[in-house]
């Protein structure tokens, strides 16, 4: 019989998921309300409207500066991580990995038999590794947010020769995480995280470096599919396009979710949620002898995505199905992570006070268990 939790207790809300996360009921609104663009052209004005919004409202949402500018393009994250293999390092890459997503845009770029061997600074994970100057590298690679541990790095362009290039694997913290953008030359993410739409985009905040960049290793010979070429991607976005057809519901959903995140007060405002849920998520574990949060520094642990070890005695197992039985929901620890661990994303959709829900929830559920 799986436990009842007493309804005064559950969330308003029981989406945690760390991506696909909690799509806000406004957004569906939104997606409803303009239900008549589904079915039409990407090529005409209700689609490149939506696409225009998109740009405008992310250039804003992340204080893009003079001459940064917003692409896309279908494919997601994964996507971009081969787009940028292409068209964005030129001889070698030095890459930061200390998770899941670090380490396979580190391998996608070591397995190019046009670059050179990659140069990989590895940490534990719930540790983070930290990217440092080079002389031999055109290309520095991290993560913003290791979504598989739920560690975070700040968004530093390390210093050292001229010329380099930093791209950032922004996905799960854009709109989320505070960044100053001068200090990355490509802060890319997809929409199903801090944005709380569908997966299968890329998008991508270019810096003129990196616009640069592409044009001339495109030029230079070497051979990109026309569908993994950043310069046409750069093409289409500025004609507010994709380069092939977009799904238009995740676009609706996005352009709502900017929007919001713009009319509540921005990034300070949406940083300063998410930090709130982090505190109480971290808060409530360091106060249970059976919880630790699993990033041991402080200052690396994720606002956006909180990870949570229980001791031996607590199967995390059973405790993520009877949440599940309860409609509280996608609380597990990366699959190939394997720790006896909670995983909970405090994205902006996500209200703070369904996180303290939750933290109530696993307590009834640890005393009875
Ligand atoms: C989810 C995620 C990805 C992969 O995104 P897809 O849209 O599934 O390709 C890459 N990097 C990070 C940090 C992520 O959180």
């Amino acid at each position: 019989m799986p436990l009842t939790i007493p309804t005064h207790l559950l969330p308003t809300d029981g989406r945690f998921g760390s991506g696909p996360s909690k799509v806000r009921p406004g957004q569906v609104d939104h997606l409803v309300a303009n239900a008549h663009v589904l079915g039409t052209s990407h090529r005409k004005a209700p689609v490149k409207d939506l696409v225009r919004r998109i740009r405008e409202g992310v250039t804003e949402l992340l204080g893009a500066p003079d001459g940064y500018e917003v692409t896309l393009g279908n494919g997601g994250a994964t996507a971009f991580w081969d787009v940028a293999t292409l068209c964005l390092v030129e001889r070698k890459a030095q890459h930061a990995s200390f998770g899941e997503f670090g380490g396979k845009f580190a391998t996608a770029t070591s397995r190019a038999p046009f670059l050179d061997p990659s140069q990989v600074i590895t940490a534990e994970p719930g540790a983070v590794a930290y990217l440092e100057p080079a002389d031999d590298v055109d290309t520095y690679a991290t993560p913003h947010n290791e979504t598989s541990t739920g560690a975070m790095a700040p968004v530093l362009r390390p210093s050292g020769p001229d010329g380099a290039i930093v791209l950032t694997d922004a996905t799960s913290g854009a709109g989320a995480l505070p960044v100053d953008l001068r200090q990355t030359d490509a802060y890319y993410f997809s929409p199903q995280k801090a944005f709380a739409a569908d997966g299968g985009l890329w998008l991508a905040v270019l810096s003129p470096a990196a616009v640069e960049r592409a044009a001339r290793i495109e030029a230079s010979g070497r051979w990109v599919p026309e569908f993994l070429s950043l310069t046409t991607a750069i093409t289409n976005s500025r004609l507010d396009q994709t380069l092939n057809t977009p799904a238009v519901a995740t676009l609706l959903l996005l352009a709502d979710q900017v929007e919001w995140l713009l009319a509540q007060g921005g990034l300070k405002w949406s940083a300063e949620r998410c930090a709130t849920s982090a505190e109480i998520l971290y808060g409530w574990a360091e106060k249970r002898p059976w919880a630790t949060p699993f990033v041991a520094r402080p200052e690396e642990r994720s606002t956006v995505v909180g990870t949570i070890d229980l001791a031996d005695e607590i199967d995390a197992g059973r405790v993520l199905s009877e949440l599940r039985a309860n409609g509280v929901q996608d609380v597990f620890a990366y699959r190939k992570l394997g720790r006896n661990q909670l995983r909970v994303g405090m994205f902006p959709a996500v209200e703070p006070d369904d996180v303290a829900a939750l933290t109530e929830c696993v307590d009834y559920l640890v005393e009875r268990i």
